[in-house]
């Protein structure tokens, strides 16, 4: 197997275009705050990201490592995670009246959901530059993937999370052997606590688009729907909480294309999010740049009750950029559509993978969505975190 080195150069900040060292630990922008993108020599790695070599490597999403942070391949912590298979679902497309419809089941990564993917590469990252400890808030999901991959690496993790957590979470976080500390509220609550730690102990803080490389592990999901189905689809629905899977995508399918694998053409992004935690629907109706913070969040769906996610100028931009779409559902709409996912596919969707069949559905009905289209959608997650969920 050719050894895929990476090709990173610096890091770039997404919106004042600052250059960072990629080399040392970074978290923001120094001078404007904002979110730092990792950058590659393209040029580079177009010798060898290649459709024949990429099929020779091992089915893990490291198999893009020249457009991956992690410079020695030794310094990888990997538990498997990547290369999710992207399944053809006709009984449920015909269902809600898609001719073409897939879901890319991110369930069976690591720990059961996609963000194996983000803290694969930003543990390894950090570990690779010296970080000693790790710390991250989370609506869940987050946490549990971060505590696998310090427990692999070896590393002490730190973890706020909502009190109000699925148990089975909870469960996980302390079966990785990692502080947990349970919190009265949302995310956002669990940051606070999470950046007192950091303050104080010195913990790198790995939350979301707060350091640069959650975003090169996710994505991957945008290069395996490349390979997978040997070209974009037309439309991707994405359940959206902090965005790091829309804007990661998004920078995937501007890499491929300055490789030259593909064109200019892009996949119209949706962004799903549920009627009680809508921040990004609301900021996109209204056409703003940026999105106010939504009060009082609920969801039975808690990887997107993300009432203030911090990158919402890069997802907003992204949406409007592909002419996408962003949708709010019910939870009634969720939970039955976890149900009909399950009689019509066999897959087991978690409350956020089956609000995109929620929302699909809303747009088909509208008009916005074109029934011909081929059409991904993200199941984020195992229903197995679940049981409360599933149907008497
Ligand atoms: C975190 C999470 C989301 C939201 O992902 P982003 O990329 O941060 O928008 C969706 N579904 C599940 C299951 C999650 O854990
Ligand atoms: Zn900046």
């Amino acid at each position: 197997m050719a050894a895929a080195r990476s090709t990173l150069t610096h890091l770039e900040c997404s919106i004042c275009s600052e250059h960072h060292d990629a080399h040392v630990l970074q978290t923001v922008c120094t001078k404007c705050g904002r979110v730092l993108l990792a950058r590659y020599d393209l040029d580079v790695a177009a010798r060898t990201f290649t459709r024949a070599e990429i099929a020779n490597r091992p089915p893990l999403l490291w198999r893009y490592g020249e457009l991956l942070p992690v410079i020695d391949p030794a310094a990888t912590i990997t538990l498997g995670e990547g290369l999710t298979p992207l399944l053809a679902v006709p009984r449920l497309g015909k269902a809600v009246g898609a001719q073409r419809l897939l879901i890319k089941d991110e369930g069976q990564n690591p720990t059961g959901t996609f963000k194996a993917r983000g803290m694969s590469a930003a543990v390894s990252r950090a570990v690779e530059l010296g970080a000693e400890a790790l710390a991250t808030p989370t609506a869940g999901n987050a946490g549990s993937a971060l505590a696998a991959y310090a427990a692999a690496a070896g590393v002490p993790a730190h973890v706020a999370m909502p009190a109000d957590s699925p148990r089975a979470v909870i469960d996980e976080v302390n079966s990785f052997g990692a502080e947990l500390q349970l919190v009265e509220g949302h995310i956002g609550d669990a940051g606070a606590v999470t950046r007192a730690g950091v303050a104080e102990h010195g913990w790198v803080d790995l939350s979301t688009l707060r350091e640069p490389y959650r975003v090169e592990g996710k994505k991957t999901m945008g290069f395996e729907l490349w390979e997978q189905l040997g070209t974009l689809p037309d439309v991707i629905v994405y359940p959206t909480g902090g965005g790091t899977g829309l804007i990661g995508m998004w920078k995937a399918f501007d890499e491929l294309e300055a490789m030259g694998l593909i064109g200019p053409e892009r996949p119209r992004m949706v962004a799903v999010q549920a009627e009680g935690c809508a921040p990004i629907v609301r900021a996109f109706e209204a056409g703003e740049e940026r999105a106010t913070p939504w009060e009082d969040p609920s969801t039975i769906a808690p990887g997107i009750r993300v009432p203030a996610p911090f990158a919402d100028d890069l997802i907003l931009q992204t949406l409007r950029a592909g002419e996408g779409e962003a949708i709010a559902v019910e939870d009634g709409a969720i939970r039955s559509a976890i149900a009909e996912i399950g009689r019509l596919s066999g897959i087991d969707a978690c409350p956020e993978g089956a609000a995109t069949l929620a929302g699909l559905r809303k747009l088909l009905a509208a008009g916005r969505v074109d029934p011909a289209a081929t059409i991904v959608l993200f199941n984020t997650g195992t229903g197995l975190k679940h049981p409360e969920l599933r149907e008497a």
